[in-house]
């Protein structure tokens, strides 16, 4: 059997793998020079970095299993911690190793800058939102559902909308609230207490899995053409063909937008939010009280310590930090950690669609396409999730899944 994977992100290169682990000939074709798509690895004035910083989360059980599966060590490769939202001097909720759910009963009761009539009335509320399954009656956004429970407090600034904009890069005035109800059932409403935890990359992403993936995929036989862009797939009755070539079955693999001109009409109607990160970096001995900390001030919002002095400051969704020039952002970060020096060094990258926006009752399209020998993956097909990691590696894995079912 012969099958092509088109585009060589995280949710490709899942595909790529099950399908040749299967004994599938595989051939990837990826548009870039390098692999990873949104999640890739990149050198900049001789420093190793990513296109966006990203953050990974204990539930992430696909990606951790496929990175194990190509030889990347996730204990090695990701730096493990126990949930922990620090705002310093402001706000703290912190997770203790304990077995779940104990482990988010205890950071919970004992979160700072909250009262206890509060934590008593969210504690009801989580128990309520878990008996329901994390289920919602109809989806709304994320602020009307908190606005109902009765969520007005410190913990809604200071923890819930935070979480959402990190995991749906949308504000809660627009984001779906039963995507983020999914988010904190597979994450803090886990029974697994390795669910809960922060992973944070010790490595570039390139390193984390999409080059990995690929040392694999060579080694056992896969065929990978980067920097080739396909233009289209031609159902033929004996295959499906692609530059040229035909192949018993197809996986489109790239990003919403190019998926809709390879394969139409997919007819996908989204809207996508921009994400920022900028690196500041600092003398070797600067470092923040824990790797993950919350910003508060006009444009921070969250800021990651990559070790030896280096900060990356994310910015998630469309807000006022996008009309500011690439110096005055970094500048206005600078002014907000209040660090004691200036940095030595800054980059900002934007990428201008990072994520579908994961609005209420958003429709995706069908994984399965009209003709059952073309399969969609890629992130914006895991209706489950927003756009994450996660969600691009279980839809390559459940792409490859169809296909070899029909062999
Ligand atoms: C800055 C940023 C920060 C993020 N932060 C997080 C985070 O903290 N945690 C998290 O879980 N997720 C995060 N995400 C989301 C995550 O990166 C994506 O959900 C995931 O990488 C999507 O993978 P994918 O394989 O579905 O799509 P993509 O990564 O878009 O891969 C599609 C690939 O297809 C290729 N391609 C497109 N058209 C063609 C064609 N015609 N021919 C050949 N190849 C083609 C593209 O070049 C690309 O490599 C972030 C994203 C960004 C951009």
């Amino acid at each position: 059997m012969k099958v092509a994977v088109i585009g060589g992100g995280w949710a490709g290169l899942a595909a790529a793998v099950d399908l040749t682990a299967a004994g599938v000939t595989t051939t990837l074709f990826e548009a870039g020079r390098v692999p990873g798509g949104r999640a890739r690895g990149i050198d900049i004035a001789g420093r190793r970095l990513d296109n966006g910083q990203h953050i990974l989360l204990g539930a992430y059980r696909e990606t951790l299993n496929l990175m194990q599966q190509v030889g990347a060590d996730p204990a090695q490769l990701l730096d493990r911690h126990p949930l922990q939202v620090l705002d310093p001097g402001i706000f703290r909720l912190a997770l203790p190793r304990w077995p779940a759910p104990l482990n988010v009963a205890w950071g919970l009761l004992s979160a700072v800058a909250v009262d206890w009539p509060e934590k008593a009335k969210t504690a009801l509320w989580m128990q309520g939102v878990k008996w329901r399954g994390f289920r919602l009656p109809a989806d709304t956004t994320v602020a009307a559902w908190l606005d109902a429970a009765g969520q007005t407090g410190a913990l809604r600034r200071h923890l819930w909308e935070p979480l959402c904009l990190a995991a749906l890069n949308l504000p809660a005035e627009r984001a779906s609230a039963q995507i983020f109800a999914n988010v904190l059932r597979d994450s803090l409403g886990s029974s697994r207490r390795a669910d809960t935890d922060l992973l944070l990359p010790r490595a570039d992403l390139g390193t984390l899995l999409p080059e990995p993936a690929v040392r694999w995929l060579v080694t056992n036989g896969a065929t990978l053409h980067f920097g080739t862009r396909i233009t289209g797939l031609v159902p033929r009755p004996d295959g499906i063909e692609i530059a040229g070539s035909i192949y018993d079955a197809a996986i489109v693999a790239t990003a919403p937008q190019h998926a809709d001109k390879l394969w139409p009409p997919l007819a996908i109607t989204f809207d996508y939010e921009p994400i920022a990160t900028v690196y500041l970096e600092f003398s070797p001995k600067t470092a923040l009280a824990f790797p993950l900390q919350k910003q508060s001030g006009k444009y921070g919002q969250w800021v990651v310590d990559r070790n030896n002095g280096l900060l990356a400051c994310v910015l998630s969704g469309h807000g006022d930090w996008e009309a500011l020039a690439d110096d005055q952002l970094a500048a206005a970060l600078c002014a907000e950690l209040s660090l004691p020096e200036p940095p030595r060094w800054h980059q900002v990258i934007r990428e201008k669609r990072a994520t579908f926006s994961c609005r209420p009752s958003l429709a995706r399209p069908d994984w399965r396409t009209a003709d059952s020998r073309v399969v969609l993956a890629g992130d914006y097909t895991w209706a489950d999730y927003p756009a994450t990691l996660e969600g691009a590696v279980r839809s390559g894995r459940r792409a490859a899944h169809a296909i070899l079912g029909k062999r």
